[in-house]
């Protein structure tokens, strides 16, 4: 899959402007792939569009609270979500973990809201570059996966993204890249743990570089911030895998 994370950027002509750009760019069975994660105030109009203009782009949140049978200001639960349209949601990204110090016990009531509601999970894990200088990559990212099992998941996506990687311009290397996602898929292999989708790659990926993340052996996705906010460059990116010898 291919997900454009769009975080706190849109608006209402943007999200139409994107929606009906990648109609036009890429076909169905291409659009199939793609989860689209605006801000959640305007997933409606982008479920509206997607209606009107028969796209077949999914659509998914880029956060969840979990669904406390107690009052909560501001929250937006699952349910909600799927009623609006959602597939996927976004659980672990980095910047919540950092920004709004969401731990693992937060981490856990919201992948059961999920996936009680039948959200499709996107799970972010990644190192620091502490961590990464400091050889901790793989003991990090085993204790960020500890809580996968749980959970009692369906399908999910594991999106691995280096924290050093976002928004920094610096991609992984292809051999860090192979490595990690080799290792975390043969965490899942011939578990029995939900519907395990595979290992997606986060972090500074654009149609300069998604051709060779994508050859890449154990990459299932993208995972992709900036670069998907233009349609025509998020289009390149996702086409650029069909240009892909095997
Ligand atoms: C992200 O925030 O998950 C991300 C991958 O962002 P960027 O592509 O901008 O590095």
């Amino acid at each position: 899959m291919y997900v454009a994370n769009w975080k706190m950027n849109g608006s209402l002509p943007k999200i139409e402007t994107w929606l009906k750009g990648i109609g036009k760019s890429l076909d169905k069975s291409l659009q199939k792939e793609c989860v689209f994660c605006p801000p959640s105030c305007y997933l409606f109009q982008a479920a509206e569009i997607i209606k009107n203009e028969k796209l077949k782009i999914l659509l998914g949140a880029q956060d969840i609270d979990p669904n406390y049978k107690k009052p909560l200001t501001g929250g937006i639960n699952a349910s909600m979500m799927k009623e609006l349209g959602c597939d996927y949601v976004i659980i672990g990204h980095s910047e919540r973990r950092q920004v709004f110090k969401e731990k693992n016990t937060l981490l856990i009531d919201k992948l059961k809201s999920a996936s009680e509601q039948g959200l499709k999970i996107i799970f972010c894990i990644g190192e620091s570059l502490e961590q990464k200088q400091a050889n901790q990559t793989f003991s990090i990212i085993q204790k960020q996966l500890e809580i996968i099992n749980k959970v009692d998941l369906k399908e999910f996506i594991i999106a691995y993204e280096p924290i050093w990687a976002i928004g920094s311009g610096q991609i992984a290397q292809p051999s860090y890249i192979t490595d990690i996602h080799n290792k975390i898929t043969n965490l899942f292999k011939g578990s029995s743990k939900g519907t395990f989708q595979g290992v997606s790659y986060g972090g500074s990926v654009d149609s300069s570089t998604s051709k060779k993340i994508l050859a890449l052996k154990d990459v299932a996705g993208l995972l992709i911030g900036s670069a998907s906010l233009q349609y025509q460059e998020f289009s390149n990116i996702v086409l650029s895998k069909s240009s892909i010898k095997d």
